[in-house]
């Protein structure tokens, strides 16, 4: 039987949907205008689509978009200035530095800079402690877009077989952590696992967060498990003509399909969820900053 594909793009246009109700509510009656401000450094192709697409969506819920682009040899010093500006505006509630930096910035000092309140990709160490120990956060959006995928198609993960392929500290750690504050037994799987297949066999919900373009097969899936495909990988593609490429995940989507009970498409999957719970994200840093009620 084919899986049911989870369609993220709907879900994160309902969740973008919500956040833009709530932040008309925060203007009518507050006069609070959440804002969002993103940092890039370089000019790395891949970095400057998220950025320009993340500014649009932000506009588009009716939040404040600040853009800060600064060359690819920025002094580390003039990088936290802006960082520590940024701290102080009372007009941003969120900041986000694109990463990957250049080889000459020191990537956790930079992150370490930002103001946990709003930290709002969750990295820094005080969030990232907060999570771990089961306290109010901010949380990565990719594991949190994950997340709510999962709730939506399973309700309940208490007692679940999870397995999360990857343990970077920007999906794999912090989806680990998510899914065992939901009470599932979590393994998390990495690239010195012994007998990948065997462990992934086991899975009542696979999340593949590795970056090896559709690495795992249908025959390593149990039957009937939800499996998200967190990867983006470019490959090329002759089919659609000479020197043409297309986007696919870390999950072969054709053999798991026939096996998964669910599973997320690339494109299409948790891509879309990652700016939506950015978006939330901010509105949530916002609200906390102004003491008033977070979101649901
Ligand atoms: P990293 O490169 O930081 O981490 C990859 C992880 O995969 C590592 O833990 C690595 O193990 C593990 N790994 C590598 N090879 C294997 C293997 N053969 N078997 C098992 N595990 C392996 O990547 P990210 O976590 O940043 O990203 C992962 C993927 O998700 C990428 O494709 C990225 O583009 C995508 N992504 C998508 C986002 C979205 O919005 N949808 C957001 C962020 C990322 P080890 O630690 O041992 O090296």
């Amino acid at each position: 039987m084919a899986a049911k594909i989870i369609d993220g793009k709907a879900f994160a246009a309902d969740v973008r949907g919500r956040v833009a109700e709530h932040v008309a509510g925060l203007q009518r009656d507050h006069g609070l205008t959440p804002g969002l401000a993103v940092v890039l450094v370089g000019e790395d192709p891949a970095s400057q689509v998220y950025v320009r697409s993340k500014g649009k969506m932000t506009v588009e819920v009716g939040m404040h978009s600040e853009e800060h682009r600064l060359d690819a040899d920025t002094p580390e010093q003039e990088l936290i200035a802006l960082i520590e500006k940024l701290n102080a505006d009372p007009a941003i509630h969120g900041i986000l530095v694109q990463l990957p930096l250049p080889k000459h910035l020191d990537e956790d000092l930079v992150i370490n800079t930002i103001d946990p309140a709003k930290d709002v990709d969750g990295f820094h160490i005080s969030n990232v402690g907060l999570l771990s120990t089961g306290q109010k956060s901010m949380v990565p959006c990719t594991p949190l877009g994950c997340l709510m995928l999962l709730r939506d198609e399973l309700g309940s993960l208490s007692g679940k077989d999870a397995v999360v392929i990857g343990r970077s500290n920007i999906v794999g750690k912090p989806m680990a952590q998510l899914l065992l504050g939901d009470s599932a037994t979590v393994t998390v799987a990495h690239s010195r696992t012994k007998d990948l297949a065997e462990v992934v066999r086991r899975a009542d919900i696979v999340v593949a967060a590795v970056g090896r373009p559709q690495m795992v097969p249908g025959d390593w899936i149990k039957p009937g498990a939800t499996v998200i495909d967190v990867g983006i990988n470019r490959i090329d593609a002759p089919e659609k003509g000479e020197g043409k490429t297309r986007l696919v995940g870390d999950v072969d989507f054709n053999s798991v399909s026939q096996v998964a009970g669910a599973m997320t498409p690339v494109p299409g999957g948790v891509g879309p969820m990652t700016i939506a719970c950015l978006l939330a994200n901010t509105l949530t840093a916002a609200c906390r900053a102004n003491n008033l009620p977070e979101p649901e």
